[in-house]
């Protein structure tokens, strides 16, 4: 089954990933069906792109992320299928395959813009439209050399976007950095898990990655001790979630909540949202062109 990667790699004793016992028929034909991005920090920083087709999570890992450049194609591996209980997934994988700290950076739903889907991978050619909070409009993944879909074979696309009114100048994972289910960062997470896990051994030492670790497991004993310091108010109205700014509010960056408001409104309120998300590139593009 298409599953069996993903199971041999993983003892889920060990991991909170979902075990994917549950299948799921999804929807065929040019049909929206789920889609997400999750911003992955484990020996490198990554993000794992996911289209849901025929009950699993096909996945591709895409190291710099995806861009909203039309002129820029990132690399993108492709990776064994996921359960699609994946896609809901954030949180701390303590040790083992992909060890580190998973964030819900984006979801929605995504349509094929060809009716076969199938023949489409095979080609190693899929074009699609995506519906997501940070990504929208006319993509494309393009296999770049080899026959291999499945097993075998060169496992490296890219992955464009096409020209469109949602294509921009814009370094979207830079714009829009925190999570869409949490709304929080990688320390924001990490805190409400058990930030001791990796004391000792950690998932990547050394290089930019060992210093993102640290900073970031700093970060989140630190919240996590201002959490433990007070008392008879739970972790979420600390975090923020309301209007009364807290203690621990104060320790995320400023820059950090800045991009956070202009992220949550979008779940709020759809409207000024996305009228935001779609004049932010046209106006810098606009700008560019008049300099
Ligand atoms: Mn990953």
């Amino acid at each position: 089954m298409a599953l069996d990667e993903y199971k041999r790699k993983r003892d889920f004793s060990k991991s909170p990933e979902p075990e994917g016992a549950r299948a799921r028929k999804s929807p065929a034909g040019r049909t929206p069906r789920f889609f997400c991005v999750q911003k992955h920090l484990a020996s490198h920083l990554h993000y794992d792109f996911r289209l849901e087709h025929n009950g699993v999570l096909l996945s591709w890992a895409v190291p710099k992320g995806p861009s909203l450049d039309p002129s820029i194609k990132r690399l993108a591996m492709h990776v064994e299928d996921h359960p699609v209980e994946y896609g809901e997934f954030e949180g701390v994988i303590p040790s083992g395959y992909g060890a580190g700290i998973v964030m819900l950076w984006d979801k929605g739903l995504w349509t094929p813009e060809v009716d076969d889907v199938e023949a489409a991978l095979k080609k190693g050619d899929l074009k699609f439209t995506l519906d997501g909070y940070k990504l929208k409009g006319s993509w494309v993944l393009v296999r770049t050399k080899g026959s291999g879909w499945s097993g075998g074979g060169d496992r490296s696309w890219l992955l464009i976007k096409h020209r469109d009114e949602w294509a921009g100048p814009v370094d979207i994972a830079e714009f829009a950095p925190l999570s869409v289910k949490s709304q929080g960062d990688f320390a924001e997470i990490l805190s409400e898990d058990n930030p001791d896990v990796w004391r000792s051994n950690r998932p990547a030492k050394g290089g930019e990655t060992g210093v993102m670790f640290e900073k970031i497991i700093a970060r989140a004993l630190e919240m996590r001790s201002g959490r433990a310091g007070r008392s008879g108010r739970s972790s979420r109205s600390e975090r923020g979630e309301g209007s009364e700014p807290s203690d621990a509010q104060a320790t995320v960056s400023r820059a950090s909540r800045a991009t956070k408001r202009t992220q949550k409104p979008r779940q709020q309120s759809s409207t000024s949202r996305t009228t935001r998300a779609r004049s932010t590139p046209r106006k810098r593009a606009a700008t560019r062109k008049g300099r």
